[in-house]
């Protein structure tokens, strides 16, 4: 088989690609394996029948069924849906939104592709262009998406250490520059895979920044405002015309659904969907189909405050607790939990690196993520980056305990070892 570039690039089984398929057998190998190590959001019952009951009702509505099944949808996506939405966002946050700002997309990993891609690269000057990540780690998923090399640059945070063995990223205003080749500024709010939400005074900084450089800033909200909400409530939702708010109905619990929106300037909402529909055609129908009406009538909004939010507080306190108990006197260090579902540790002068930390969990029966995946366009050694696993806390109590006391374990071993 010979490949184009592209076909080498994006068919290689490497990085996330490779880990994912490492984690998918050892699952089948094993389905007894602790799994904490995903994206998938949590199985919430009451949730799950709330939905499985609107799609019944599409179902046996003979016009609804044929709009869900039988129809393209238009370029920038359901119309009624991109309406109630910009009201919405109108109503709530006073934000200047018409459905011409809203473009839907096939899940918002598929979105990220597409619009990073109008942005980074060669730009017709041939200015190779960069998206700069103001604040890395960053989301694993964004790591392998730019159609060419030297995609990312990224600045390190600043790490502030807090009472109870907690520590917290900042971005690092000092060492934060933004260059002539950066395209575009992208921070995940909350993060994954740290749970870190930047303040208000963080997200007005990187306005100012992607402002004077004429850039958009573009905000990754899939676990944070609206919905699902699993962010720090001191935080508010942030918008303007030159920024970019990237939503997903995934961890509402609809990750098959593969619903993903854009929030942009009209101008780069229609180029969005103008590449959209070269990759897709068209959206799928289903995720604006199921939300249709919720917004209007508040019960997404109740649903997200009355059973997805207290679900994750919930397990978020366990998982802390269940750190807490079993890390004794090790330098493990948790980031301060603050949003989305994952507890990042920071293992200080681990002895080995996180991936042979992730292989030796593995081999103990726990799924994790290593935390060096995520360290995304930062080019140099930095031994922090080493010293990081990321634990997802979204499922069922018993996982969650008995897997991080396995962590703990293993943790205490490696220590001793030396
Ligand atoms: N952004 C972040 C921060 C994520 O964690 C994920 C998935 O885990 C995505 C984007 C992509 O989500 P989806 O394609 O399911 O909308």
């Amino acid at each position: 088989m010979r490949l184009s570039s592209f076909g080498e690039k994006f068919a290689a089984n490497s990085g996330i690609s490779g880990l994912m398929d490492d984690l998918g057998a050892a699952l089948s190998d094993d389905p007894t394996l602790l799994f904490m190590g995903g994206g998938n959001p949590g199985r919430i019952e009451s949730v799950e029948a709330t939905f499985a009951a609107r799609l019944t009702a599409l179902a046996s509505d003979r016009e609804r069924r044929h709009q869900l099944l039988g129809i393209y949808q238009e370029p920038q996506g359901d119309r009624v849906f991109r309406r109630e939405l910009a009201r919405f966002l109108t109503r709530e946050y006073g934000w200047s939104v018409g459905p011409e700002h809203i473009a839907l997309a096939n899940g918002s990993q598929s979105a990220f592709f597409v619009l990073y891609n109008l942005f980074a690269g060669r730009g017709s000057d041939g200015v190779e262009r960069q998206i700069h990540l103001p604040l890395c780690p960053e989301y694993v998923g964004y790591r392998d998406i730019g159609l060419s090399e030297n995609f990312f640059s990224a600045t390190r945070p600043r790490i502030e250490r807090l009472d109870g063995g907690q520590f917290k990223y900042h971005v690092d205003g000092e060492a934060l520059t933004v260059s002539s080749s950066a395209a575009a500024l992208c921070v995940s709010r909350p993060s994954n895979p740290t749970g870190n939400v930047i303040s208000d005074e963080e997200v007005a900084l990187l306005e100012a920044l992607a402002r004077a450089g004429d850039i958009p800033l573009i905000i990754d909200g899939a676990y944070g405002h609206p919905f699902p909400g699993l962010i720090e409530p001191s935080a508010s939702a942030s918008w303007s015309e030159q920024g970019i708010l990237m939503l997903s109905l995934s961890k509402l619990g609809l990750p098959g659904v593969r619903s993903g929106i854009v929030i942009a300037h009209p101008d780069i909402a229609q180029a969005f969907a103008r590449a959209n529909t070269v990759v897709s055609l068209a959206c799928g129908t289903l995720g604006p189909q199921l939300l249709r009406g919720m917004l209007d009538d508040g019960s997404l909004m109740a649903l997200c405050r009355q059973e997805i939010q207290p679900y994750y507080r919930e397990r978020q306190q366990l998982a802390v607790r269940a750190v807490e108990a079993g890390r004794g006197n090790l330098p493990v260090w948790i980031h301060r939990p603050e949003g989305a579902f994952f507890l990042w540790l920071w293992c200080e002068g681990l002895p080995i690196d996180s991936f042979t930390l992730y292989e030796r969990l593995k081999a103990r029966g726990v799924i994790v993520l290593p935390g060096n995946e995520f360290f995304i366009g930062t080019g140099e050694d930095w031994s922090h980056s080493r010293e990081c696993l990321r634990i997802s806390y979204a499922g069922d109590r018993e996982t969650i305990e008995a897997g991080i006391a396995l962590i703990m374990s293993e943790l205490h071993r490696c220590y001793a070892e030396g």
